[in-house]
């Protein structure tokens, strides 16, 4: 790969570092985007985050960019691979805030993929304007890394599906007014092959969320009970009993949207900037501990490692091929690294680290606790470490499955 922008690469970058300049406002300057230590993941509540971002979200969407690679006539910008790339490094060296979340990184695009005209019409619009809130109804009690054993049912009656069962660990199904849900809808073909992938309205009565408190004390996840809930035949995703396909291209869109290696740099020289800081006050680890400083170097060559696999499954995407391995690659090694800078950040500040956010004695206002205790679950989302390194190990290595 070249790693210098083409003229009209750097034209475009130009473009959105202008558009950046002077169109983000000066109170989002300084919090982190991808970045989960210093500012970006506190925790705080999720209802009031979204009102914040209002007029931000506005002025992308007036310009196509909250989804740039999503065709003019849904509400993109039509931008290629490159573009977004460029588009999201800037963002991210900005710190400019996210707005898109579920429903323009994982949700539009299926439905782009895989939804009828009459799906793209009702939903896309709505995803880009922030609308509705989206939630993933995919997780069971006993069906996660195996997702195709999943055993909510769907039974069809007149032009309904009748539904049945449960979801657990359900992101925002608290404020969602939409879930992508998969069920099973004939229970006798093999695991794979009877599974629908339906929109539910999660108005819909029926619909039991109850919510699950994460070990970092925040609400983000619940569990969703379905009781005879009735679900029309035209919110089926793609055909009946081929749901696990467009389920995939879901869950690949999900992984790639993983981790940045901009707002991990941006999380570890926030650190270094804490450490020159508070030189002499007891915050700091460094003093009785200096092998902090070499985790620190470490932690920057890793983030520049990380750098590396996000060029090489762009430079594939830019080729017209389909990041596999590679992708789960990336989202093995972000996450991973991702939770050592959580673990660095944590020990800069000794013993005090500790403290919670709500403690006055917490340093940097127990932020890097919070961050700590969040990261854990960085590799169980989107699919587990192992069950990455199990796909690089078959599909990356060639190795036989047993
Ligand atoms: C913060 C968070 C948010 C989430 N949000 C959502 C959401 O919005 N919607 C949703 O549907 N789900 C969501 N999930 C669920 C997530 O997708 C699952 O937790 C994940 O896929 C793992 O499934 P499981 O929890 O059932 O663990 P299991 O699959 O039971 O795994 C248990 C352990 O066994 C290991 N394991 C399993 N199979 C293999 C194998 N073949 N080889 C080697 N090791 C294996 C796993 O790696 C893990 O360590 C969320 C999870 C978290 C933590």
């Amino acid at each position: 790969m070249d790693f210098r922008d083409q003229p009209d690469e750097a034209a475009f970058r130009g473009e959105v570092r202008e558009f950046l300049d002077k169109e983000l406002p000066e109170r989002f300057r300084g919090i982190a985007s991808g970045g989960m230590m210093m500012g970006g993941g506190e925790g705080g509540d999720m209802r009031s985050r979204f009102e914040e971002l209002r007029e931000w979200r506005k002025k992308l969407s007036d310009k196509g960019w909250i989804a740039p690679a999503w065709p003019k006539e849904y509400g993109g910008a039509g931008l290629g691979v490159m573009e977004q790339f460029i588009m999201n490094e800037e963002m991210a060296e900005a710190r400019a805030p996210q707005v898109g979340g579920m429903g323009t990184s994982m949700i539009g695009p299926t439905l782009i993929i895989h939804g009828d005209e009459a799906q793209k019409k009702e939903h896309l619009g709505r995803i880009l304007s922030g609308e509705v809130q989206w939630c993933q109804g995919f997780s069971e009690p006993g069906s996660g890394s195996d997702l195709a054993s999943l055993q909510t049912r769907a039974v069809r009656d007149g032009d309904d599906y009748v539904i049945n069962g449960q979801k657990i660990w359900t992101s925002l199904a608290h404020m969602a007014k939409n879930m992508i849900l998969l069920a099973r809808t004939d229970p006798d073909a093999p695991k794979h092959k009877g599974i629908t992938y339906f929109i539910m309205d999660m108005k819909s009565p029926g619909i039991n969320v109850r919510p699950l408190m994460n070990m970092a004390g925040s609400h983000e996840f619940n569990e969703v009970f379905l009781d005879n809930v009735r679900v029309p035949k035209e919110n089926i995703i793609g055909e009946e009993n081929r749901g696990w396909y467009a389920a995939m291209t879901t869950l690949d869109f999900e992984r790639s949207a993983i981790g940045s290696a901009i707002g991990m740099k941006q999380t570890v020289e926030s650190i270094i900037e804490y450490a020159r800081d508070h030189d002499s006050d007891h915050t700091s680890a460094l003093k009785v501990n200096p092998m902090v400083r070499y985790e620190l170097t470490d932690r920057l060559l890793e983030v520049e490692i990380a750098r590396m696999f996000s060029y090489r499954v762009v430079t594939l995407q830019n080729r017209g091929l389909i990041p596999n391995y590679e992708a789960s690659l990336m989202k093995l090694y972000n996450t991973e690294l991702n939770q050592r800078i959580a673990r660095t950040g944590l020990r800069m500040l000794g013993m005090y680290g500790q403290l919670d956010r709500g403690s006055e004695l917490a340093p940097n206002k127990g932020r890097n606790c919070y961050t700590f205790l969040r990261s854990v679950a960085y590799t169980i989302e989107g699919g587990t470490s192992e069950v990455q390194r199990n796909i690089v190990a078959q599909r990356g290595l060639g190795l036989p499955r047993d």
